[in-house]
């Protein structure tokens, strides 16, 4: 079977790398994930092919295991030399599209969230950005034939894994007889993901922490011999990488919940863990605390209460 690995080494990135695999499915050639729009990746990757005797024009079809940017790139040059087929979640469509009416949900759902954090203010230059992509949606949308999958399917040798947590249209691609699994950004064998709090198209708030939780479990208990990162390098002691992330999020945990002694909004929680990468990281650390709290209240070991208009967090007992 063909087997190409598209490893865009950067060591400038803290991703280490950009990967996205040419492999057969079905009697067809298709690329898993599309990396960065930049040419010196295209070129990468062309190189990559030609000396396996393929070109672009090859391809067949096109799986995605996230619609972030990083795993996209290439689609708009490649789907103008020929039109493929797309195979995306269902969640990845109005993202990819830059649909106006999902974008301005979406910018609302985080003034909304963001106000409840006790952040508005710090969030201001976020949501400017955010206006700013509305503004321009119909140069960013990227147009193809997209397919729709969804965990549980089948698509020739491939189980489709659903891996919410990342992004919420995150899914793997599992091979039940070689026990490969393309797990997009789920699992880096180097660094921890990041559980991005963005909503679901409906509207409706994704606890992506739990649901990253839950996206570890199942690749942690899965029967997986090799495991494709949509970063850094592939690796096999998956069951083991796994629990090293999931206690790795434990521990995170359990730091917060002593910081909660006292009563903290959102913001002052984040700051007390974070001090300066709350700055700087705004987004992202604000995310994962956001997602950590929702855990600490499953576990019932913290109290939310909704008092004017935001939300103060304690520790239980
Ligand atoms: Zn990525």
């Amino acid at each position: 079977m063909v087997q190409i690995p598209i490893i865009f080494e950067e060591s400038k990135s803290g991703l280490q790398s950009f990967n996205c695999f040419v492999t057969e499915n079905n009697g067809q050639l298709i690329l898993i994930d599309g990396g960065i729009p930049h040419d010196a990746f295209f070129q990468y990757a062309e190189q990559m092919l030609m000396q396996r005797g393929y070109d672009f024009s090859d391809l067949d079809a096109i799986y995605l295991t996230h619609h972030h940017e990083d795993h996209v790139g290439l689609l708009p040059l490649i789907l103008a030399k020929k039109q493929l087929p797309v195979y995306v979640h269902e969640e990845a469509i109005p993202r990819l599209l830059f649909d106006t009416n999902f974008l301005s949900m979406r910018i609302a759902f985080y003034e909304q969230f963001y106000t409840r954090m006790d952040c508005l203010a710090d969030a201001r230059p976020r949501l400017e950005k955010q206006r700013a992509t509305l503004q321009k949606a119909s140069e960013k949308r990227i147009e193809a034939d997209y397919r729709v999958i969804a965990a549980g399917d089948k698509l020739g040798r491939f189980d489709i894994i659903g891996l919410p947590g990342h992004s919420t249209d995150s899914i793997g691609y599992y091979d039940a007889q070689t026990q490969e699994l393309y797990a997009g950004d789920t699992i880096l064998k180097n660094t921890s993901t990041n559980a991005i709090i963005d909503p679901l198209v409906t509207g409706e708030y994704m606890p992506a922490n739990l649901l990253q939780r839950q996206s570890l479990e199942t690749i942690k208990d899965m029967p997986i011999r090799h495991l494709y990162a949509g970063h850094q390098p592939s690796f096999s002691n998956v069951s083991e990488i796994a629990t090293q992330k999931i206690s790795r999020l434990n521990d995170k945990a359990q730091h917060l919940l002593t910081l909660l002694e006292q009563p903290m909004t959102g913001r002052q929680a984040t700051q007390a863990f974070y001090n300066r990468l709350y700055e700087r990281q705004f987004s992202l650390v604000l995310s994962e605390i956001a997602g950590q709290l929702d855990y600490l209240q499953q576990q019932q070991k913290i109290t939310a209460t909704f008092e004017n208009g935001l939300y103060v967090f304690e520790r239980n007992g």
